[in-house]
């Protein structure tokens, strides 16, 4: 079933996938791409490691609100609230500490803590949340049950196992109501790798909305502390970012997805 969405002023946008796929690298460069054509943006990450932040504040990393809240520090937006490249506001949520609670429920009270502490939060074009991308987890249904995210995006490549994420993430999206924008393949040099992914987009019933070549600049911008769009912006892949950026923001298609069975994922990867 297709639905057209209509134009909202503020997109919120979350991108979800496998672990260890790419997501945090292709937010900072999405937000970059989208801080350059002059929109304001807001990156909200919750990876422990800073990794959605990092490459747009030149490696600084900054503290989370988690880590803040757990000191009984009563944030306020100079505290939590970082600009970066382009303007770009950056935030991370933070994780939980290992074996206590889930950044799940942490997203949420971050968040609100974030509401309350950045009223200029409403003003941004566009919010990006790097969520967890677990199906099973509650970081991942968090921002999507409170309202938050409006648009939901899988990044993937055209291995098994990314897929498998993939195919996962859609079939949470649809129990829980919430249609998805497009997959976004980030190559791994897979042989028929555009292919593999253009084809399961369709047969979930949605679409390829950007092929992101697997480039050794992208490992090396980031090892810098940068974007590529900061660091390389006439590279190729900049402009493969400035038209996923593009995509993202005049998306006003989006599908509550289907899933395929697991032997059909197998035969479109073999
Ligand atoms: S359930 Fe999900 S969000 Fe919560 S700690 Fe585990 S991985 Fe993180």
């Amino acid at each position: 079933m297709l639905m057209t969405t209509s134009a909202k002023n503020q997109k919120r946008i979350a991108i979800y996938g496998k672990g260890g796929i790419g997501k945090s690298s292709t937010a900072s460069n999405v937000a970059a791409a989208c801080a350059d054509e002059g929109y304001k943006v807001m990156i909200i990450g919750c990876d422990p490691k800073s990794d959605s932040s990092i490459t747009l504040l030149g490696g600084k990393r900054i503290p989370t609100i988690l880590d803040l809240l757990r000191q009984n520090i009563d944030v306020r937006e100079k505290d939590i609230v970082f600009e970066g490249y382009g303007g770009v506001k950056c935030v991370e949520v933070g994780g939980p500490e290992p074996g206590i609670g889930c950044a799940g429920r942490g997203i949420i009270v971050a968040i609100q803590k974030l509401q309350k502490a950045c009223p200029s939060m409403s003003d941004m074009d566009l919010i990006i949340y790097d969520v967890p991308g677990d199906i099973v987890c509650g970081g991942f249904v968090a921002p999507i049950r409170k309202g938050l995210v409006t648009e939901a995006y899988i990044l993937t490549s055209g291995e098994y196992m990314p897929l498998y994420a993939a195919n996962n993430i859609c079939k949470g999206l649809a129990k829980i109501d919430t249609p998805l924008s497009g997959i976004i393949c980030n190559s791994r040099s897979v042989t028929r790798e555009e292919e593999i992914v253009r084809r399961f987009s369709e047969e979930i019933g949605s679409r390829l909305v950007a092929f992101i070549p697997k480039e050794q600049i992208v490992q090396d911008c980031e090892r810098d502390g940068f974007s590529v769009l900061e660091k390389a912006p006439r590279s190729d892949i900049a402009h493969v970012y400035r038209n996923l950026a593009k995509a993202i923001m005049f998306n006003d298609q989006s599908i509550l997805p289907g899933s395929l069975d697991d032997e059909r994922l197998r035969e479109l990867t073999r």
